[in-house]
């Protein structure tokens, strides 16, 4: 029997309460925290992509990914024994707006696996048909935006940045309509199903909506609960000295904790996710739901990947921080009711900046390759911020290289490569020359020893991110039927500190072609 070692443990469904209403039909849900629903089946399932350290880390052996039960079951035709399926109900604030009720519109959790090391792993189909909380959409997902999504949770974990995972990449065999363009000219795209992996997928808005709707109780229960099963650590501190209120009030400050982390980690790498929305925000402090997301290329705090964003651009790279602070500030609003107190929440938000700036500064430490931050490093910082903004020099090739300069004899000629734009290169090289005179001096001055340096500093830079072209390269190709683009950059990605020698092409900065190419510059939420 494949696939014997998936063991589930469904404490969500086990210890919530579930809405009484049978059925898929659109619907609000009042008093309950999920509803039962199974997938729809698909016509024809094949796998098309997975994750050797995923299935590893659920006990799975490459038989039994390669076994025809594996692709049903994750894409929705079958379930296995012990998978207790649901959609959860949240809400969230959209772009700055209360947006009542949202739920798992096209997700439903399969179940809870337990591993042999006791850990707690949540398996979720995303595309797998229609739910109460499908609104006016149809519950699938196209491949692209699948495809997207798996490889870039995977990049994610390997870059060391916290995130969902994904098992599976399974087409459907049949097609999803989309306005990519939202012309009013659709076309049919090849469906998929991603299996998504995480100790849990419950959001800021899971809480939002229980407060929203003046559900006191309900929000008491699913804070207490996720106390329970996601933050041990947290549980473990007040078991023996039961404290409600205060265990609450420690749990949110974990959360602004690990919130201020993730965005210091999104901007050390150049992740721009695209729609923070309160629903897209994890409560573990994980990135989650991969949509219109982006790389940086050239080094831009003003950019969006997200044509829905394009006029407002709330959700563009520089702005991330600051989003996700004015979401944690909602997740207070809807905790206020479980803890009756506004000082401990208002000290618990004013730990964000704190650990943010903390975080921050480490990592960029690091990718400087310093001991340490040192007074007078911010102003060394904001003049390279500006200059490779206004030199258009790309993020991931400028530190990278970063590493191998001389400080004895600093060489811009060095950087030629991250540049995109001749007429920017001109204009900073005076300010280049500059800047990396101030750099090597303060390398220099600190006397880490040039090996240790470039080791710390190739373990902080990466030399492979999922670029938007190389994604869409890879799309293009699966569309044709080819997979082996997929396979390949999804195996570069797995080193992304290591130089791969004849691997180069992945690492190389944007084409021209892809500067205004759908896809490779700009998406729409459209998936
Ligand atoms: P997102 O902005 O992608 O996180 O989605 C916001 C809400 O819309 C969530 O409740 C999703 O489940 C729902 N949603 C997005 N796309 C679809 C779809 N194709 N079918 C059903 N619900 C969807
Ligand atoms: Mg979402």
């Amino acid at each position: 029997m494949p696939m014997h070692n998936l063991v589930f443990d469904n404490r969500f469904v086990r210890e919530l309460p579930a809405d009484p209403v049978p059925g898929r039909h659109v619907r609000q849900v009042a008093g309950a925290c999920y509803s039962r629903v199974e997938p729809t089946p698909v016509r024809a399932p094949r796998l098309l992509a997975w994750s050797p350290e995923v299935a590893t880390l659920l006990g799975l052996a490459e038989a039994d990914v390669r076994s025809p039960a594996f692709a049903e079951v994750f894409a929705g035709n079958r379930l296995l024994p012990g998978m207790e399926p649901y959609a959860a109900c949240y809400g969230g604030h959209q772009f700055g707006n209360w947006a009542g009720q949202l739920g798992d519109g096209r997700a439903i959790t399969l179940g809870e696996a337990l591993n042999a090391r006791g850990e707690r792993w949540e398996l979720q189909l995303k595309g797998a048909g229609p739910t109460p909380y499908s609104r006016r959409a149809d519950g699938r997902a196209v491949l692209r935006s699948s495809l997207r999504e798996f490889l870039c949770s995977e990049a994610m974990h390997h870059l060391g940045v916290p995130t969902t995972r994904a098992l599976s990449l399974v087409g459907t065999g049949e097609e999803v309509v989309r306005d990519m363009f939202y012309d009013g000219r659709p076309r049919p795209d090849p469906g998929a199903v991603v299996g998504r992996v995480a100790p849990s997928f419950i959001r800021f808005g899971n809480f939002e909506i229980f407060a929203a709707r003046g559900e006191e109780a309900l929000l008491a229960t699913l804070i207490d609960f996720t106390i329970e099963r996601d933050f041990p650590e947290i549980a473990a501190e007040f078991a023996t000295a039961p404290d409600p209120l205060a265990r609450r009030v420690r749990w949110f400050e974990e959360v602004c904790r690990r919130t201020a982390l993730l965005m210091a980690h999104w901007m050390r790498v150049g992740f721009v996710h695209g729609v923070m929305n309160t629903d897209n925000m994890s409560i573990l402090g994980l990135t989650i739901d991969y949509g219109p997301y982006g790389w940086i290329d050239n080094f831009d705090p003003d950019w969006t990947p997200n044509t829905t964003d394009a006029d407002g651009r709330r959700y563009r790279f520089g702005h991330q921080p600051r989003i996700a602070h004015w979401n944690l500030w909602q997740l207070a609003n809807a905790l206020y009711p479980a803890i009756g107190q506004v000082e401990p929440l208002e000290r618990a938000l004013a730990l964000y900046p704190t650990v943010h700036e903390a975080e921050s500064r480490r990592m960029t430490a690091a990718k400087l390759g310093f001991d340490a931050w040192r007074d007078g490093d911010e102003s060394l910082v904001d003049a390279l911020h500006r200059l490779l903004h206004a030199g258009e020099m790309d993020m991931t090739i400028f530190f990278r290289r970063l590493a191998d300069l001389d400080p004895e004899a600093p060489d811009a000629g060095l950087f030629a490569e991250a540049f995109y734009d001749e007429g920017a290169r001109t204009a900073v090289a005076e300010d280049l020359d500059a800047w990396l005179r101030r750099y090597a001096a303060r390398v220099v001055e600190e006397g880490v020893p040039a090996a240790l340096r470039r080791r710390r500093m190739n373990a902080a830079n990466p030399m492979f991110v999922p670029r938007n072209y190389l994604a869409q390269q890879a799309i293009d190709a699966a569309e044709g039927g080819d997979l082996s683009e997929l396979e390949t950059l999804l195996d570069v990605l797995r080193r992304p500190y290591d130089a791969q020698p004849g691997r180069e092409r992945f690492a190389a900065r944007r084409p021209d072609w892809a500067r205004h190419k759908a896809g490779c510059s700009m998406l729409s939420c459209s998936s």
